[in-house]
């Protein structure tokens, strides 16, 4: 019996096994690093295409039938089965990952592997096929999005190949997409929580303009805040401001809401100077979107490449995200 909680839809489709490794481009002299091998299907062939297979499984009862099914044969020397949760595990070296995933962990499992140093060669992953779309997504689709954006700044996306539920056994809801993910090297040297934060913003509502999404008085106090706290630190160091998170979008899209400043102490005082304090801040964010023609473009329209212009342009002018 299988765990639906666990995601485990097992591949029945020998051929499209197949078809996965041969898209992967597997040299013999690869070490391929294994997400829910499950009963190992795929994990057969990826010992017969490269040296060394390190699997990751959460089912320890996955793990017993994995370890018995290779034991005895020559594979067994080159398979190292880990049990675990992949997202809590440290991954050992490896040169490219091949993996049928439990869906509910796409989102944060791309971030690790995009974050993964020694960067790998590829990962070749299969997602449920909306995810897939919304990492491809190019400028001006339907399903351009924050993931995106972000994936494709770190990395080289593509979509390989279409999946049908009937391929699975017990057959998903959602059908599925494989995907090669390539690490750009060398890697953005871009801030990463300044990174993040700016595009949060910039999708808090992707058809709006960044205009109206930059007059905003939330996320005009929250750039304040940075701002002011970036001037009070200048020439102290290691001091690291709170990033934008979740949270802090999550109120900045709700308008009515006011913004829980969870700043302490002489940050307080400082916000609350006078009104023309305020605008003149408000001045300097929307010269910086004049100056790059960037008030009436959308994010949902925006190339990477706009993205990276409008926030150097934003750090030129000492507005940070971080
Ligand atoms: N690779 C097999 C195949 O293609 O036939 C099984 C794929 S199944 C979609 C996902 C597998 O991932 C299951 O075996 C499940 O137990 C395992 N799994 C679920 N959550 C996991 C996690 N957080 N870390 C590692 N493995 C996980």
């Amino acid at each position: 019996t299988f765990h639906k909680s666990k995601g485990q839809h097992i591949l029945k489709n020998p051929l499209l096994v197949d078809s996965i490794v041969q898209k992967a481009g597997i040299k013999s002299t690869d070490v391929i690093l294994e997400i829910g091998p499950g009963t190992g299907n795929l994990t057969k062939k990826l010992l017969e295409a490269g040296k060394m297979v390190i699997a990751v499984e959460l089912d320890p009862r996955m793990v017993l039938e994995l370890q018995r099914r290779f034991q005895g044969t020559p594979f067994s020397s080159r398979l190292t089965v880990i049990q675990g949760d992949v997202l809590k595990t440290d991954l050992p070296y490896f040169d490219i990952c091949v993996a049928n995933i439990p869906y509910q962990i796409s989102s944060p499992l791309t971030f690790k592997l995009l974050f993964h140093q020694p960067a790998f060669r590829c990962a070749v992953i299969m997602f449920q096929r909306e995810f897939a779309m919304r990492l491809v997504a190019q400028p001006g689709d339907n399903l351009y999005c924050r993931l995106s954006v972000n994936t494709q700044f770190y990395a080289r996306v593509s979509h390989l190949l279409k999946v049908g539920k009937n391929n699975f056994r017990p057959p998903p809801k959602v059908d599925s997409s494989v995907v090669r993910i390539e690490p750009r090297k060398p890697r953005p040297e871009v801030n990463h929580k300044e990174w993040d934060g700016f595009i949060r913003i910039c999708f808090i509502r992707k058809n709006k303009t960044l205009g109206s999404i930059f007059k905003q008085k939330n996320v005009l106090a929250l750039l304040e805040k940075n701002y002011k706290t970036l001037q009070a630190l200048q020439g102290s160091r290691n001091v690291s401001l709170g990033g934008i998170d979740d949270m802090d979008v999550a109120r900045l899209g709700n308008q009515s809401m006011e913004l829980d400043d969870g700043m302490d102490d002489e940050m307080d005082v400082e916000c609350d100077e006078a009104e023309g304090e305020v605008s003149e801040f408000k001045n300097k964010v929307l010269s910086v979107l004049k100056e790059g023609n960037f008030e009436e473009q959308r994010a949902s329209k925006l190339s990477q490449e706009s993205f990276l212009t409008l926030l150097s342009m934003f750090n030129k002018a000492g507005i940070h995200f971080s």
